[in-house]
């Protein structure tokens, strides 16, 4: 198998088999992340992708899951893209499920039949990092997308029979803009209902321009305790419909989980226990080693 650079995938692909169909991440430029910094961003050759495809057909045994890397899969021109999964299918007639990261702009740049024909061949799964629901911190990590433009490609792949698994970032909008974050991720999760959402807690890693924000004195981060009133918070606001929530990355102060709206009081218990019980200088140990060794 051919990688190039770090591979990165969700928690829950831990076990699938991971191919990459581009490098590096089609955007780069969230002043938060740091994941694709070094990386060159392409989108591979669909015959060298085969080729990988074929190499682990004949090398592993036969697999459940798939997941399409790198950053922005979805990013591949449809018939490519197409292609690819039609050949997965082939080799690999017993798989249960292709997966991949997406981004608002790769989900608007295809169309509602595109989407659901590449759903047809078993693309089930799509991952997209929303981060925030406001404008205002939309705008200042660079997301180069808007609430409105994420709530749009959140329905679009949902429409088409595409799961979405969503991540949300608390702590993102930093003391300042806590309560427009907060506000506005309310107002795009509850228009979107993805059938997952990630809860991950910013990590300011040294590199990304966020770091040098928080050094110069110009974005202050909120404590553990202030991640998880603002988590409280946008629990609270939330009306989804059978939501699995997962607070349960390495960046996070306390792990929470859930189905929304079903299990609200226990999920809103679960924070208030948090705070008056977790070990949070701990939970700051382990995410400072994970930052040093880690781009995420
Ligand atoms: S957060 Fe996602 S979209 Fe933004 S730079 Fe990192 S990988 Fe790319």
């Amino acid at each position: 198998m051919r990688y190039e650079g770090m591979v990165y995938r969700p928690p829950s692909e831990a076990y699938s088999l991971i191919v990459q169909v581009t490098t590096g991440c089609s955007q780069n430029t969230c002043t938060f992340c740091a994941m694709y910094k070094d990386a060159k961003f392409k989108i591979r050759k669909v015959d060298d992708i085969k080729e990988d495809f074929l190499y682990a057909k004949n090398h592993y045994y036969d697999v459940e899951r798939i997941f399409l890397a790198d950053g922005d899969a979805l990013i591949m021109p449809f018939e490519d893209l197409l292609e690819i999964l039609k050949y997965i299918n082939k080799l690999f007639p017993n798989n249960d499920r292709i997966s991949l990261y997406a981004s608002p702009r790769s989900i608007l740049g295809k169309t509602d039949e595109q989407l659901k024909i590449l759903r047809e061949n078993n693309l089930k799964m799509a991952y997209l990092g929303i981060e925030s629901g406001s404008d205002k911190v939309l705008k200042d990590i660079k997301k180069k997308a808007t609430a409105d433009e994420i709530i749009t490609a959140g329905q679009k792949i949902r429409r088409a029979g595409i799961q979405l698994s969503a991540t949300l970032i608390m702590g993102l909008g930093g003391i300042k803009d806590s309560k427009e974050h907060v506000e506005g991720s309310i107002k795009v999760l509850n228009a979107i209902n993805p059938d997952y959402l990630g809860l991950m807690t910013l990590l300011v890693k040294s590199g990304t321009e966020i770091y040098d924000e928080v050094m110069a004195g110009n974005f202050e981060q909120l404590t553990p305790e202030e991640i998880m009133h603002e988590t409280m918070e946008l629990v609270k606001g939330l009306e989804l419909k059978d939501t699995v929530v997962r607070s349960n990355h390495v960046s996070n102060y306390a792990h929470i989980k859930g189905v929304l709206n079903r299990d609200k009081a226990s999920i809103l218990k679960q924070i208030e226990n948090a705070l008056k019980n977790s070990d949070f200088e701990k939970s700051k140990r382990i995410r400072q080693m994970y930052a040093r060794q880690t781009g995420l």
